[in-house]
């Protein structure tokens, strides 16, 4: 079942595929489900780069269009493999901002979803939750997009353990916000996201996941491998 899924996700164009474990959330986040699917795409380091660059309002509005047409394309494989799922006659709920929307899982206002997909890629030991209220990967910093997906389909699961975070001192996410909407403080489970960041305030501007030293750490890689390949 897992080969069979992970070859569906990949042909749909996911890079990082997760089996989950999420038997233990709570009804609301996990739909009775006991397990998740992750799937995810990093964004292209150029554009990672270029968002670290001081822009004007046409350009920023241009910018973030490469991030909503990722964020679309990765929610469209959640939803693809639903179907997928589905026509296999199991249980699947895709938790793509469609999906939510169509289900009232989705709180508008607050921008949070009732199952939050960093939370099951923390599970999955994908990365931490920062500072920023963002996953962070060791692979790839911020720098991806997500989506996931419940099922009962019978899954082997990764025995995953939660990377251990790894902000320390670091406060870069909060010192380049522009709308001082993060706190600066260190995620936990029981403080959860209104400890640490206010959606009423953030602008989505991205500054924060590009600027991050894990995300630039990605694009530094990303940039030394190609000028190797052009060698
Ligand atoms: S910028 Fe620093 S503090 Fe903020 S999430 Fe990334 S590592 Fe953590
Ligand atoms: S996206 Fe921009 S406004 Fe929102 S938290 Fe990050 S830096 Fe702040």
């Amino acid at each position: 079942m897992n080969d069979m899924i992970l070859q569906e996700a990949q042909r749909l164009g996911a890079e990082y595929v997760g089996f989950v474990p999420v038997g233990e959330l709570s009804e609301a986040e996990n739909e009775n489900c006991p397990f998740a699917l992750i799937v995810a795409v990093p964004l292209p380091p150029e554009y990672l780069e270029m968002l670290t660059q001081p822009i004007g309002v046409q350009e920023a509005a241009r910018e973030h269009d490469l991030f909503s047409r990722t964020e679309a394309r990765i929610d469209g494989i959640a939803d693809a493999l639903e179907a997928y799922l589905r026509a296999l006659g199991y249980r699947a709920f895709s938790q793509s901002e469609r999906a939510n929307s169509a289900r009232g899982r989705y709180d508008g206002p607050q921008r949070k979803a009732a199952l939050q997909h960093k939370t099951v890629a923390r599970l999955a030991g994908l990365g931490w939750i920062g500072k920023s209220d963002l996953l962070v990967s060791p692979q790839w910093g911020s720098g991806l997009c997500m989506c996931t997906l419940l099922t009962d389909a019978p899954l082997q699961t990764q025995p995953a353990t939660p990377l251990e975070n790894q902000c320390g001192a670091c406060t870069v996410c909060r010192d380049v916000c522009p709308a001082n909407a993060l706190q600066g403080r260190t995620w936990t489970k029981e403080g959860g996201r209104e400890e640490l960041f206010d959606p009423a305030l953030c602008c989505t501007c991205l500054r924060c996941m590009s600027q991050y030293p894990w995300t630039r750490a990605y694009v530094r890689r990303a940039n030394l491998s190609q000028g190797e390949g052009n060698r």
